[in-house]
């Protein structure tokens, strides 16, 4: 590993540990009961972005993902179609997973689903609390709006923690920088350049960053980390992947809260935007690895370990190649290619290994996740997978 891959590291885990710190304080003092659930079954789904069969799950594409193919799909439940029938967005697509109903609302979430959430179902009916449902996202074409619906008898009472890391990274490396306490910010310049580098860096769905105010602190306990860290971040790195920090981060809330329900939303796939083929398949085996970490971490961290049943999937595939909308740059034909992608299912909802060769639509997920949790998603629209355990 260089000198710069292990500066990059370090910075990226005391960045997730930062992030961390100031949630874990912010959840404690809205009286969060870390560790403590009323369902003793967890759930982590992991989402991500667009993904066409052709690099994934076809003979030229198991090369990308050596994990999936080799680690994890041979114990699941592999559902060869996992249809999405709504809007090929990124925000429709994810609040369709959450609520079990395809969704139409605004393409970059500014308004909520107009249908409960997986997350409020949970969290009203067994009365669970907001620490035991979290959602951790590189995407940022998703939007807080993401975690509760607009249902009056639901909504943001109940809904989840979303975190989106970079955002905290970018705020806690602003406010360190303009604090004016770091070592080496003598060029505050070149720090600037460097960090609005970072606001744009793969601003390939058309939005920047907007900045959470309250994740506006920090904690005094790392800060002199963080500012080391920053000072190597700032001189070294090169590009940094917002998959990684999203990965590191959820494995933080799985070692402090052990929720029941995460979701971590990968999306590095998604500079196929910008038109780098190899950037995109970079962006898959990066997803595939962390998602693979991910299922590591479930089964050696007690709370996870015999209990976790682990759900993969894309959002969507992407356009074929040769057509009018650009092929892998886009996801907005109306053909098996982007509407046809699959769902691996693995861990303690599973009795035995199976393909699944009938097409199933991804709005079942809801509904058979909320009986796997002890909850009903009752508004929800998708059918109940028969083979999962309940
Ligand atoms: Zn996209």
């Amino acid at each position: 590993m260089s000198r710069t891959d292990l500066s990059k590291r370090t910075f990226l885990r005391t960045a997730a540990l930062l992030a961390a710190d100031t949630l874990l304080t912010r959840n404690l003092a809205l009286g969060g009961e870390p560790k403590s659930s009323p369902s003793n079954q967890k759930v982590i789904l992991v989402i991500f972005g667009g993904v066409r069969r052709a690099e994934t799950f076809s003979p030229d594409g198991l090369e990308n993902i050596p994990h999936l193919a080799r680690d994890l799909m041979p114990q699941s439940l592999f559902y060869m179609h996992a249809r999405n029938d709504g809007i090929t967005s990124h925000f429709n697509a994810t609040s369709s997973i959450f609520t079990g109903t395809w969704q139409r609302v605004d393409d970059w979430g500014k308004l909520a689903p107009t249908a409960p959430t997986l997350f409020e179902y949970f969290r009203k009916q067994l009365g669970a609390g907001q620490g035991d449902v979290w959602v951790v996202a590189s995407n940022k074409a998703l939007t807080k709006m993401i975690g509760a619906s607009a249902v009056s008898i639901y909504g943001s009472a109940f809904g989840a923690n979303v975190v989106f890391p970079k955002q905290l990274l970018i705020t806690a490396v602003m406010k360190a920088i303009w604090s004016g306490q770091s070592r080496n910010m003598g060029d505050r310049h070149r720090v600037q350049a460097q960090l609005e580098a970072m606001l744009m860096d793969n601003n390939y769905e058309g939005l920047g960053w907007s900045v959470f105010k309250e994740a506006d602190r920090l904690d005094a306990d790392v800060h002199a980390t963080m500012q080391e860290a920053i000072s190597q971040f700032v001189y070294n790195e090169r590009s940094t992947t917002g998959d990684e920090l999203t990965f590191w981060m959820s494995r933080e809330i799985m070692r402090r809260f052990a929720p029941t329900l995460l979701v971590v939303i990968y999306s590095d796939v998604e500079v196929a935007h910008f038109g780098s083929y190899s950037l995109h398949l970079a962006g898959i085996s990066n997803a595939d690895r962390l998602t693979y970490q991910l299922w590591e971490e479930a089964q050696k961290n007690s709370d996870y370990r015999g209990r976790t049943t682990m759900v993969v999937m894309p959002e969507f595939g992407r356009d074929p190649d040769g057509s009018t909308t650009n092929g892998f740059l886009n996801h907005r034909s109306n053909d098996d290619s982007c509407r046809m992608p699959w769902m691996i299912i693995l861990g303690a909802a599973v009795d035995r290994p199976k393909m699944i060769e009938q097409p199933v639509a991804q709005i079942d997920l809801c509904p058979s996740l909320a009986r796997l949790l002890g909850c009903q998603a009752h508004e929800a629209q998708g059918r109940r997978l028969g083979d999962l355990r309940a």
